[in-house]
């Protein structure tokens, strides 16, 4: 068998370094064509050397001097800053694997998108920011999005095979985070290093900020609204603090499918690599009778508004998700670097939404600039709020 050919933006993080982890694991069945951080050269360098991509890019373009001298004699062509990002996205790949964090990885999401391949979208934030955009340039380009985010990968393989007109209910099930069980008083006072410990997933530390506000659950919602289509009112949560079942799909005749699968991103990462077939994963087998029970239960939106947030950004569509996003992650860079408090992050998006509601985005351009605009408004906010 040829091997297949993969890029994997965002390799440095979280999502990434499971990916290579299962790749690894195959010696000859994956050629890499481009592996791609922010700003960690060594880091990259150091992947670069194991997994010989065509090409390694940088986005901070400061940091490619080092690049070049970690990689000389390597044969490994080095680039750095947003273009080479984008350039490097749109090399024909068999598989592209979009794990950067955060809208910055909207532009090389797109590149890959329409160059009318296959694209594992773990980067929840530029399908939330560009929906509509996002999804026409994959209906335009024939390209094919695989859900790698643990929920909508779950629904993905519930739907496998049945018609979506006969959903009557799709949940998403959410841990609750770390704060589950606080009150709103003691969430006030959470710190970086409390909010940062999650129960049951080890990943990066926007989306363990988004967990812990509940805001990862409104960005999910608005992501399974654009690539499962079966209308707002058919999307519902549930905390479920195993994070065994990843998610579900209920049918008009009664019958509900889930999917089970230990805490691990390479569970839905394998099926992104593997799809539509499966392959091996390293990862421990459930073991239901030691689990011994599942809980759930309703989602409590007063002491976690950002569900509500994401549902009635979703509902007014257009550009408001995406100014939700930049406003979600200005509001998130903030309590990480101390300057607001962990409630005062929901309070950031809903400000930032009652002040800003421009037209809908008509291509990527729009978007990013709603982007840029919300980012702009909702650092204004933060910076008055931390002078307070
Ligand atoms: P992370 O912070 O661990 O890694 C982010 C990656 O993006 C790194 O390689 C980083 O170098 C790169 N990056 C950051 N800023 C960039 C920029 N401005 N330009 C270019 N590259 C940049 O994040 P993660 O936890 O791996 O999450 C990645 C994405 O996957 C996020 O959208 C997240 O919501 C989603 N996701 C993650 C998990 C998980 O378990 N970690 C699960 C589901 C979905
Ligand atoms: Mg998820």
């Amino acid at each position: 068998m040829s091997p297949r050919s993969i890029s994997i933006l965002g390799a440095t993080g979280s999502v990434g370094a499971s990916t290579l982890d299962l790749i690894a694991r195959e010696p000859g069945r994956w050629r890499v064509i481009a592996l791609t951080a922010n700003s960690n050269a060594e880091q990259l360098a150091r992947l670069a050397k194991q997994f010989r991509p065509e090409i390694a890019v940088l986005a901070d373009e400061s940091k490619l001097t080092e690049l070049r001298d970690l990689l000389a004699g390597t044969g490994i062509a080095c680039a750095g800053g947003e273009a080479a990002l984008i350039e490097a996205a749109s090399r024909p790949a068999d598989l592209t694997l979009s794990a950067i964090v955060g809208c910055a990885g909207l532009a090389p999401t797109m590149a890959a998108i329409e160059q009318g391949g296959t694209v594992a979208l773990a980067n929840k934030e530029s399908l939330v920011s560009a929906g509509e955009v996002l999804t026409r340039a994959v209906a335009k380009h024939g390209a094919t999005l695989l859900p790698t985010d643990s929920e909508h990968n779950a629904i993905f393989q519930c739907l496998a095979g049945n018609d979506m007109t006969q959903v009557r209910k799709i949940t998403l099930t959410a841990s609750g985070g770390p704060f589950r069980e606080w009150s709103f008083e003691q969430m006030q006072a959470a710190r970086p290093e409390q909010a940062l410990k999650h129960p049951n997933w080890s990943m990066g530390d926007k989306i363990t900020i988004d967990s812990a506000t509940m805001m990862n659950k409104g960005l999910e919602l608005i992501e399974a609204h654009h690539l499962f289509p079966v209308g707002l009112e058919r999307l519902a949560i549930i905390i479920h603090p195993q994070s065994v079942v990843h998610s579900m799909v209920e049918y008009r005749d009664g019958s509900t499918l889930a999917q089970l699968g230990p805490a691990d991103m390479r569970v839905p990462i394998a099926s992104c690599l593997a799809w539509p077939q499966r392959m091996d994963t390293p990862c421990e087998p459930l073991d239901l009778a030691r689990l011994g029970s599942l809980s759930f239960e309703l989602p409590d939106e007063e002491r976690f508004p950002a569900t509500r947030l994401a549902r009635q950004a979703a509902e007014a569509g257009g550009a408001i998700p995406a100014v939700l996003n930049a406003a979600n992650e200005v509001a998130v860079a903030a309590f990480l670097g101390g300057r607001i408090g962990f409630t005062r992050i929901a309070d950031h998006v809903e400000a930032t939404l009652s002040c800003y509601a421009p037209p809908a985005p008509a291509c990527l351009a729009d978007v990013l600039a709603v982007d840029a605009e919300a980012r702009h408004k909702a650092r204004s906010l933060t910076e008055i709020a931390s002078l307070a």
